[in-house]
């Protein structure tokens, strides 16, 4: 490859030093051969409209946007997909010979990623949702898109959750309960998804339900990689169910933006290798 075919990639965010973005896409990058790199850009809010136009200017190929900046930078870019309109988020830019196109991948990873790891199926499955946050949004319009039975919504804030449900009731049998109501909820749910932040480090005592209550349950996913297996995870493992953590997430939306970026498949192994090490667990141990 010669010099102006290098790709250019990065990540922006605030703050941005502890992304394992950098380490993930450098080993994708060396796996498939491909010259190029990968940097984090820290960029505050008030330089976010001047980063985007350099990004263009510079010749970026592809951009990764992280808190606090996935909402805002929407109005820097020049065309966003479907899904990224709808969920009101951008994680991923990319860089069509000046046009920068925003896109979100965030969602449609953890479904890759619950697929590949713990669900091979998601049609007529009765999926509940604890939260209703940023993450929340991304994950539950790309499992509307997987034909399930049904979508419960439970969220501290009950009124975020029915407003989610009312504003994606279109989509799928998507319904709001009361966090009272989690017995009820979760009494013939397959499969319990936490999208909030209860229990990541430094917290990782805190649960976001009770686990007696997973009795019946198959699946168990948390979006938290921090630890790898949450203690609900933990519980709810002990207690029968199959686990699902977030470090696939991660993985996969990352996979999803650099075949975007290259139009090649991601190396998906060494990507979740590369970031385990960075976190300083063996693949195979992990
Ligand atoms: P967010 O937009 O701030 O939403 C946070 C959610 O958690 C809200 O539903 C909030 O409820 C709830 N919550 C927070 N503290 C709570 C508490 N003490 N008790 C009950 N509910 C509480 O955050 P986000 O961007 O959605 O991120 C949520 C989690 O997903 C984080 O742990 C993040 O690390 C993880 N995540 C993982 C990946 C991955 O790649 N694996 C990607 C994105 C996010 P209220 O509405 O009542 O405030």
């Amino acid at each position: 490859m010669t010099q102006s075919q290098e790709l250019r990639l990065g990540v922006i965010g605030d703050p941005i030093a502890h992304s394992k973005s950098p380490v993930m896409h450098a080993a994708a990058l060396r796996a498939r051969d491909m010259a190029g790199e990968y940097i984090a850009l820290h960029v505050t809010p008030d330089r976010l409209e001047e980063t985007i136009g350099a990004v263009r200017r510079q010749g970026y190929r592809g951009i990764n946007v992280t808190i606090p900046h996935k909402e805002n930078v929407m109005a820097y870019l020049d065309e966003l997909s479907d899904e990224a309109r709808r969920i009101g988020a951008v994680n991923t830019i990319v860089n069509d010979g000046g046009r920068l196109i925003g896109r979100n991948t965030d969602g449609i990873g953890y479904v890759r990623s619950l697929k590949e790891e713990a669900a091979a199926r998601l049609e007529g499955r009765r999926i509940v949702v604890i939260g209703a946050g940023g993450a929340a949004r991304g994950i539950v319009h790309a499992l509307a898109a997987e034909g399930p039975d049904r979508i419960t919504l439970l969220n501290r804030t009950t009124q975020r959750a029915e407003a989610l449900a009312r504003e994606w009731s279109d989509l799928a049998d998507i319904r709001a309960l009361a966090s009272e109501r989690t017995a009820e909820a979760l009494a013939d749910a397959d499969i319990v998804i936490n999208t909030t932040s209860v229990g990541m480090h430094p917290h990782t005592e805190e649960l976001p339900l009770d686990p007696a209550l997973l009795r019946g349950t198959e699946i168990v996913s948390d979006l938290i990689y921090n630890p790898l297996e949450t203690r609900l995870l933990k519980q709810a493992r002990e207690a029968g169910c199959v686990t699902h953590g977030g470090l696939g997430m991660f993985v996969y939306q990352g996979a999803y933006a650099f075949e975007y970026w290259t139009g090649a498949p991601a190396p998906i192994e060494e990507m979740r290798a590369a970031v385990l090490a960075s976190m300083g667990v063996s693949a195979r141990n992990g």
